[in-house]
């Protein structure tokens, strides 16, 4: 059972909503495309994987977390997916790169073949399982729970992937081929009943927390000055939507609707700063009224804190991102 469903990375949708902001002439504008498309082929390689395990169904008690960020020891780490079954847990990382990838064991290298035949070494991701997999175990100590922990290497369907002999020490195979491994797993020894994958699976949840890269403009090192304002529309992808007749309208293909400013207040949040004034407001949305900000602002689904000058909106604590 899927416990934990996979939802877009709050740096990815920043990172769109920053590229469409930045002009093409910034200076950071090459830095972001590029984690921007690093950023999405990560995501699409673990929806890949997420579609193939739909097809992992054991008859045993078993449960499924899809993107953990979790704390032990004073450190984070991420887990793209988990699987636990009555007898081990298996760390999953997806890996998903256009170029050909080299595995060579003994020593154990990576090595990224490029399409023009450039060779580099890139991070060894078994390195990065060995420390989730540390660092889980201690999670699981600090809760009286001892079980084997495995991880896997999985790359998207769609990569070259070499895998040299002798073969590699972790498990490295392609997405699809996720679910017969999982199928081939011994699961004799029944340390976890039922009961106690469910308890953990919700332990898990509850321990999780999303991680907030925000305000991307702090992270990117970018004046805010730079980030265009305008309310972008949803339809054509254009800025400049203007108030009119109680409605957000689209100058270039039409478009009306009247909560087109969310998108633009997520914005704001995820690459400016967190907090946000009406006088904020109406220059990022590039509105004259200050009424109409109001009113746009209450509803918003924004916390106000404070009167007169010092008044300003923060996102309401249960949606806001947490450290
Ligand atoms: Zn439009």
């Amino acid at each position: 059972m899927i416990y934990k469903k996979r939802t877009m990375p709050n740096e990815l949708k920043a990172l769109i909503s920053l590229d469409k902001r930045l002009p093409n002439n910034h200076a950071k504008k090459n830095a972001v495309q590029k984690n921007l498309h690093i950023y999405q082929a990560g995501y699409n390689g673990e929806l890949e994987y997420d579609t193939y395990i739909k097809e992992f169904q054991p008859d045993y008690p078993h449960a499924i977390l899809h993107d953990l960020y979790l704390q032990q020891d004073g450190a984070y780490f991420q887990i793209d997916s988990l699987l636990i079954t009555p007898s081990s847990i298996t760390i999953v990382e997806v890996k998903n790169h256009k170029d050909k990838t080299v595995i060579k064991a003994n020593p154990t290298q990576f090595i990224r073949v490029f399409q023009n035949g450039d060779r580099r070494p890139m991070r060894n991701p078994y390195t990065e399982i060995d420390r989730k997999i540390h660092l889980l175990n201690n999670w699981l100590d600090n809760r009286n729970i001892q079980i084997p922990i495995d991880g896997i290497l999985t790359f998207a369907h769609t990569n070259e992937l070499a895998i040299e002999h002798p073969s590699p020490e972790m498990k490295t195979m392609l997405t699809y081929e996720a679910p017969a491994h999982f199928r081939s797993l011994p699961v004799n020894e029944h340390i976890l009943d039922g009961h106690a994958v469910h308890n953990l699976a919700l332990a898990l949840l509850e321990h999780h927390k999303d991680y907030n890269p925000f305000p991307l403009a702090d992270l990117y090192d970018i004046n805010p000055a730079d980030i265009a304002p305008g309310v972008i529309c949803p339809t054509c992808d254009r800025p400049g939507m203007q108030w009119g007749r109680e409605k957000w309208n689209c100058q270039s293909c039409g478009h009306a609707g009247k909560n087109e400013h969310l998108q633009t207040v997520q914005d704001w949040f995820m690459l400016i700063k967190p907090k946000m004034t009406n006088r904020e407001f109406r220059y990022f949305t590039q509105l004259n009224n200050r009424n109409v900000a109001r009113s746009l602002l209450a509803k918003s689904g924004l916390q106000l804190i404070g009167e007169r000058k010092a008044a300003h909106y923060v996102l309401m604590k249960e949606k806001s991102p947490t450290h």
